[in-house]
């Protein structure tokens, strides 16, 4: 909406002269405050007609708060606080998001000012905000919002609190409180926003699954190997799959060895690509087809990426080295992904090393008899695969770590057959 639209609205909502109003809007707007405050704050102005005296907004159920409710005020129990630094127009801004509910629903919100929210805290809020995230609503807590403490607190049927295991954390959590064993950790230099930074990033599990996280405040206690309590940690997306960030406000603390599940999330195709990614999955389907790109193939020493005829899109001309890796389409009758096998799966399948694979490409003057072999060895047979499915608009790629044929272990099929014929 133009903003001479927004003042002809207001104008004749508020019954008052659109001159007037138009000036107050440009004036507002050119101070950055958003229009649908700088509506709000001159419906105050103006007096609403309403007569509920200078505009306080109605009480409102969560449940009854959609995208398009205006300024609400409503009572809550806070579930969840999270605490994040963000850049807004120019500076690094401290906010706090989670979880708000009382009984008939619950709904996220963003506060920009330290209101000190706690988990557990019964709170009112007064002129909260409504905006939409991802076709949701959300509440937003700024200047023009109060909020007071109640002293007794609302009954809610959410425990409050951020505590979680890894396979329930979402995008979009905050405020997230885990215990796991850190499995995997390497050091970075990344360019952030304020130029090199250090960061932490890798794996962590727990007893329900594992994650990839990344530590934006490279905390001393996370380790290989360490079992620690992550206090305060929000979770993104990355290609598909959650991914759980700690930063400058999360507590790391020491606790007894957590065990680590050890066995992926058996999933089918079909609904592993509907989860948009799983970090740790296992399915079970034929191998149909070995693609193009498989068997022998060679990378530019600078960047590993995979390059043709000497050349690097990054770095031109170079000299490459010689790796092998399997593209193979798996159907589990539900859907298909297109599996990668690394180096060292890739031998195994092929049934020779890397070295021996030059020589056999040598011998028969044609790089492409090593897919050929895989191919032949691999099509039309059933595995397992586990490993990191990720989708994006070119399809669904699940990076192997583990690759077994079904049949290789007949005793194996044999007890899972029969707990199958006993459930
Ligand atoms: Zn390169």
């Amino acid at each position: 909406m133009s903003l001479d639209d927004a003042a002809e609205e207001l104008a004749s909502s508020l019954g008052v002269d659109k001159t007037e109003v138009k000036t107050d809007l440009e004036k507002l707007v050119s101070y950055s405050v958003p229009m649908d405050e700088a509506k709000q704050s001159l419906r105050r102005k103006y007096g609403d007609g309403g007569g509920d005296g200078g505009g306080t907004p109605p009480k409102t159920d969560i449940g009854e708060i959609t995208p398009e409710t205006g300024n609400v005020t409503v009572t809550a129990r806070v579930l969840t606080v999270g605490t994040r630094s963000i850049r807004y127009e120019g500076e690094n801004q401290t906010i706090f998001e989670g979880e708000l509910a009382d009984g008939t629903g619950r709904i996220s919100y963003t506060a920009w000012s330290d209101f000190s929210l706690s988990p557990g805290d019964t709170i009112t809020a007064g002129n909260a905000g409504v905006r939409e995230w991802d076709g949701q609503p959300e509440l937003n807590l700024g200047q023009s919002t109060t909020v007071t403490l109640e002293e007794t607190p609302l009954s809610v049927p959410h425990e409050p609190g951020g505590d979680r295991g890894l396979i329930d954390l979402e995008p979009g959590d905050r405020g997230r409180n885990i215990e796991v064993r850190v499995l995997e950790v390497e050091r970075k230099t990344i360019d952030g926003r304020d130029g090199e930074t250090e960061i932490l990033s890798g794996v962590l599990g727990d007893e329900t699954t594992r994650l990839p996280f990344t530590d934006w405040d490279t905390h001393a206690g996370v380790r290989e190997g360490e079992s620690v309590r992550l206090e305060d940690v929000y979770v993104d997306e990355f290609r598909g799959v959650p991914s759980v960030n700690a930063t400058e406000f999360t507590a790391v603390e020491p606790i007894p060895e957590v065990s680590v599940s050890e066995s992926g999330t058996e999933l089918s195709a079909r609904e592993a690509v509907a989860a948009g990614g799983v970090f740790d999955v296992v399915l079970t389907g034929n191998v149909i087809e070995v693609r193009d790109g498989s068997g022998l193939i060679q990378r530019c020493p600078d960047c590993g990426r995979v390059v043709q005829n000497d050349q690097c899109r990054t770095h031109g001309r170079v000299d490459p080295e010689d790796d092998m890796r399997v593209k193979a389409i798996l159907d589990d009758g539900t859907d298909t992904v297109t599996v990668i096998l690394g180096r060292e799966l890739t031998e195994s399948v092929y049934g020779g090393t890397l070295e021996d694979a030059l020589d056999h490409a040598r011998d028969a003057m044609d790089r492409e008899v090593v897919a050929a072999s895989i191919a032949e060895s691999i099509e039309g047979r059933e595995y397992r695969v586990r490993g990191a499915l990720s989708v994006d608009e070119y399809g669904a790629n699940l990076d192997a770590n583990r690759f077994e044929g079904t049949d290789d272990d007949p005793a194996a099929r044999a007890r899972a057959f029969l707990s199958e014929v006993d459930a």
